[in-house]
């Protein structure tokens, strides 16, 4: 029982992520066509702050996306690990940008809740309908397959269960891959996010990996930032990984990737476009710089590759 109030507590995390980003671009942070379908109000207020670090995750996540998906000319697929709400099935669709198939993994009732709003919204469901042109469209309760977007429902700790999955929705291991996780990794222990990396690298031999979450947690503000999870019942279990790039970058290269880089958002809000940044830092006025500075430097994007096709994935970067 206290196993599921623990996994409780991180489904629900995909929620918070969503009313923040819905809230953000509210603002003019940036734009999503698709989000206000899965969370109908704007929610209160959130300080620029919190706004400008969504504004920097999702720019910095995109950004190598995307430079992904040009490399690979769209001959590739993506998985989402631990996709919750996310929209990028949507965006992609609206940029005609689509990889071969995007698949999405969440916990089953995670999964229930977005095919549900999929179902209920033509705004969500005519783009995967728009893209598919078999006759096998299959949306159930639990699992939404078609031609190019996939959810499945999994236990990301549970690496043959995910395995067995993916494979049985057309998950092609010859084809360059793309694999994303967003505050997902921290929720597991050290052990079960190696061995998903681990697999990763087994199973694909030209393939991108993209992982955001908190680092430098061994200081009072990290302390700080742990207290309030726990006081939610939320564990971040997969902790330790985050003291430091360097535990970051470690974790894939023990796993068998062949290269990996690591920037805290920081770093990664100085290297967006320049012009954008200043037009989202005219949204909202900033009293304290400091506190802006000390959260996005407790979060960081890493990314690994390994790339047997030469594609040149190594060079990829911001
Ligand atoms: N990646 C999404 C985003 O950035 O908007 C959602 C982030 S939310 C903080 C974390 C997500 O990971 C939740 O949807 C949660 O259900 C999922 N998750 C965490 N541990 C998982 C596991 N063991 N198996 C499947 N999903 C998991």
């Amino acid at each position: 029982a206290d196993a599921d109030t623990a996994d409780e507590a991180v489904r629900a995390t995909c929620d918070d992520a969503t009313t923040c980003k819905r809230f953000a671009t509210s603002k003019g942070y940036w734009k999503d066509s698709s989000l206000q379908y899965f969370v109908r109000s704007v929610g209160e207020r959130k300080a620029p702050e919190i706004n400008r670090g969504y504004y920097a995750r999702v720019q910095g996540v995109n950004l190598l996306l995307d430079a992904f998906l040009k490399k690979t000319q769209g001959h590739c697929q993506v998985i989402n690990l631990g996709a919750g709400l996310d929209t990028t099935f949507w965006r992609l669709q609206e940029e005609n940008l689509l990889p071969r198939k995007l698949f999405e993994v969440d916990f089953p009732t995670v999964v229930a809740r977005k095919i549900h709003h999929i179902k209920t919204k033509p705004p969500l469901s005519k783009p995967i309908i728009d893209v598919h042109s078999t006759d096998s469209l299959l949306l159930e309760s639990h699992v939404l397959d078609s031609d190019r977007f996939c959810i499945i429902g999994a236990d990301l700790r549970d690496v043959p269960g995910l395995d067995e999955k993916l494979r049985r929705f057309q998950l092609d291991p010859e084809l360059p891959t793309l694999l994303l996780s967003e505050c997902v990794l921290v929720y597991m222990s050290p052990a079960q996010s190696s061995s998903l990396v681990h697999w990763a690298a087994q199973t694909f031999h030209t393939a991108m990996f993209i992982n955001y979450e908190q680092v430098n947690m061994s200081d009072r503000f990290g302390q700080v930032m742990i207290e309030n999870l726990q006081r939610r019942r939320c564990a971040l279990a997969g902790v330790e990984l985050c003291q430091s790039l360097d535990s970051q970058k470690e974790r894939f290269l023990r796993a068998g990737w062949d290269q990996a880089n690591a920037l805290d958002m920081m770093a990664v809000y100085s290297v967006l476009p320049q012009d954008d940044v200043a037009r989202i830092e005219r949204l909202e006025f900033l009293d304290e710089k400091e506190l802006l500075q000390q959260l996005l430097q407790h979060y960081c994007i890493c990314w690994a590759t390994k790339d047997r096709l030469n594609l040149g994935l190594s060079q990829l970067a911001f």
